[in-house]
């Protein structure tokens, strides 16, 4: 096996450790006995992409480069990630031995740092969803995007349990409780792919282990108290379940427990993680997680040898990484990190670039680089966004019916910045149209259509009694980590309570749309809404809170933490029987779509004598970044359940048995070589006259709303009037 030269078709020698016929094990021992010592300290190390050069990548070895939040290349474009990353990748490719790095980056809810990229909602929102076959889904959008900017490692998912809703970090929380981040943890399946060598799969991260999310106060970085039973019972499963679903590496946590730092926990990395679970991939520091450890600022000897000897395989050294090689090598080269600890670390290491390909197909793979914000991922954005919202109040004046004046106010409405949250193109993310997308306003104006008068402003002024509801968006403005930590107040502010007053004043019903991360302390602020949803932090995707507040989905959303009556009762769910405003799983549904199905009977319009034969012929766009795609199918779900043709390209379909003032129902499918069938969103138009000719009338459809079963499309027949 492995003679160099003699395999079959290869007449330049080929190396073991080079020849993909080998398994993985071989080839990892055969580079691993052609590597000298600082070969492997470079293998353990991760440098940040504004403090490292190419020429650094291939003099040091680096076996990883991150981007940290908000890191990106200029112009920040996804085509120019995959630019960036292929000259990093090349500099390692350089090397002696060839062994390409690991491109790190945090898409916690879609690829954030990338501009135009689809953004999901945060993991609190997905949590709501409670649907692990969606966060699968979700995850796999994700790899695409991540995989067409080169970037082969996503630090996500963050399988944190938020006990105290005072943590900055609760949105990156599927939920409170260990089985909802245990079922999400399907999120892994989708991002690594069915085989981590297959197109567009990528390294998932379990993080942050253990017991983030349970430290005193819900402060950042700090110490979670809990007996070993507690810890275990409350914040290993979802690492548990990680493990079990193949996750590739695992991030230690900034916080301690009872005490500890976990970045020197020998105990829970190696003993716990490692052994018991049997986690058979790297452990990856946290973001200079190493130096907190002996208490002293910077990078010390005790930190380095403290943390690779608890077990930690790669470190992230964003900017002190020539720090960390020089005193690896000094207490490998005393004795006090063992080589054996060395090679296992850097085994674990090298094992994940072999099973991801990396060998093999070191370079972006350029055919995903246009899904980067495509039309399907912002579908199944749409989806998931719809899916997360728990409506937790409605008297009534839910789902809004088109028709008559609305009138929206509020900072969260029109701003993409805020509604994404934290972790968006920058690290604490911002307000304003920071990246493509359609805000909560964009998205009602749509759901309300044509018929409807939809009027904003930003605090309200202007609203009168003539509106038949407002609708207030308003919550947290935009933040990450410790920076979200809310050790006082937790309510709305000052600009957000004023909105309400002023909406409230016109004595019109008002719609309470919360966008944020986190319950908020609102019992004593909205003591007279009419209805109250908790939107959470969507992401680009606006028009799935519209189709929720509009009907065109059905609320099925439920809160995945509890939502308190003051926030004098955070931790709430400590056992103390406090009671709650509303309690963990509580949401409320009604029925949709709402309102008006009848076409819209302005004068000179549509009647059905207009129509004079009951066929018309549908047309589906392409979507751009459809992949794999071979033809669409656009069935006819309502009535007789027909279906009907379909092309490559664009998608033609003649459906019979139509009548002229009613709605139908079309499911648009794209459909791969094999048969199989995903749901597409967009517009579906007639373009062809119902009765095939030119004159007399045109129609026109528009999609009114969107199901899990596909499309609700509104005929509309206009008489021109020629015939
Ligand atoms: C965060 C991690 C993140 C890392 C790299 C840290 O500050 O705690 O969640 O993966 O930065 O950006």
């Amino acid at each position: 096996l492995g003679v160099p030269g003699t395999r079959d078709g290869f007449a330049a020698a080929v190396l073991p450790y080079q020849d993909p016929a080998l398994p993985v094990a071989t080839r990892v021992a055969d580079l691993m006995s052609r590597m000298s010592l600082d070969d492997k300290l470079g293998q353990m190390t991760q440098a940040e992409r504004g403090s490292v050069s190419t020429a650094d990548v291939t003099s040091y070895r680096l076996g990883s480069v991150l981007s940290g939040g908000g890191s990106a290349p200029s112009p920040n474009t996804a085509a120019s990630w995959a630019d960036m990353y292929d000259r990093f990748q090349n500099a390692a490719l350089a090397t002696p031995l060839g062994i390409p790095i690991l491109y790190g980056a945090d898409a916690v809810h879609g690829h954030n740092n990338v501009y135009g990229a689809t953004i999901f909602p945060h993991n609190i929102g997905l949590g709501a969803t409670r649907d692990p076959a969606l966060a699968q889904r979700v995850g796999r959008a994700v790899a695409e995007e991540i995989s067409g900017t080169g970037v082969d490692w996503d630090f996500a998912p963050c399988l944190c349990v938020a006990r105290n809703d005072r943590w900055g970090r609760t949105y990156e929380s599927f939920g409170e409780t260990p089985d909802l981040p245990s079922s999400m943890a399907t999120i892994i399946t989708g991002l690594q792919g069915t085989a981590l060598n297959g197109p567009a799969s990528v390294l998932a991260t379990a993080k942050h282990y253990v017991g983030d999310g349970g430290t005193t106060g819900g402060v950042d970085q700090g110490d979670t108290q809990l007996s070993e039973a507690d810890l275990r019972a409350i914040h290993l499963p979802p690492f548990r379940a990680a493990v079990e679903r193949g996750v590739g590496s695992v991030m230690i946590s900034f916080s301690s427990w009872n005490g500890s730092k976990l970045h020197g926990h020998q105990y829970l990395i190696t003993t716990v993680l490692k052994g018991e679970l049997g986690f058979t991939g790297f452990v990856v520091s946290d973001w200079n997680g190493i130096d907190q450890i002996d208490g002293a600022a910077g990078t010390s000897a005790a930190d380095v040898r403290t943390a690779v000897n608890a077990g930690i395989d790669m470190v992230m050294a964003p900017t002190s990484w020539r720090q960390f090689i020089d005193l690896l090598r000094a207490e490998v080269q005393a004795g006090r990190v063992s080589q054996a600890r060395v090679d296992d670390a850097v085994r674990r290491v090298l094992t994940k670039k072999f099973e991801l390909g990396l060998f093999e197909k070191p370079l972006t793979d350029r055919s995903y680089t246009s899904t980067v914000g495509g039309s399907a991922h912002r579908a199944l954005a749409r989806e998931a966004v719809a899916k997360s919202q728990v409506v937790l109040k409605n008297s009534g004046v839910l789902p809004l019916a088109p028709g008559g004046k609305i009138f929206v106010a509020g900072r969260s409405a029109d701003d993409i910045g805020l509604q994404s949250g934290g972790w968006t193109i920058s690290w604490q993310g911002s307000a304003g149209a920071i990246t493509p997308g359609t805000t909560i306003l964009q998205g009602i104006r749509n759901a309300a259509g044509s018929g409807t008068t939809v009027t904003y402003s930003r605090d309200g002024s202007g609203v009168d009694g003539s509106y038949k509801a407002a609708i207030a968006v308003v919550g947290e403005t935009p933040y990450a980590e410790g920076e979200g930590d809310r050790p006082g107040a937790m309510g709305l502010d000052a600009t957000d309570l004023a909105t309400l007053s002023t909406l409230r004043a016109a004595g019109v019903p008002v719609v309470v749309v919360l966008v944020s991360g986190r319950p908020l302390d609102i019992a004593a602020q909205l003591p007279g809404w009419n209805a109250l949803v908790a939107a959470w932090l969507p992401g680009t995707e606006g028009q799935g809170v519209a189709d929720v507040l509009f009907g065109a989905v059905k609320p099925s959303g439920k809160l995945p933490v509890t939502w308190m009556s003051s926030a004098s009762q955070q931790p709430i769910n400590d056992g103390d029987g406090k009671t709650p405003l509303f309690p963990l799983g509580f949401g409320l549904t009604y029925d949709g779509p709402s309102g008006d199905t009848t076409p819209p009977t302005a004068p000179g319009t549509p009647s059905a004598a207009d129509v004079t034969s009951s066929s018309v012929r549908l047309t589906w766009a392409a979507a751009t970044d459809d992949v794999g795609v071979t033809g669409y199918d656009v069935v006819r779900v309502t009535g007789t359940g027909e279906s009907a043709a379909a092309t490559s390209a664009t998608a033609a379909a003649t459906v019979s048995g139509l009548s002229a003032g009613t709605s139908y129902t079309f499911a648009v499918y794209a459909r791969d070589a094999a048969g199989n069938r995903s749901p597409r969103s967009g517009t579906v138009t007639v373009t062809t006259r119902p009765d095939g000719g030119t004159g007399g009338c045109s129609v026109t459809a528009t999609v009114q709303s969107q199901w899990s079963t596909g499309y609700v499309v509104q005929l509309t027949v206009t008489n021109t009037g020629t015939t």
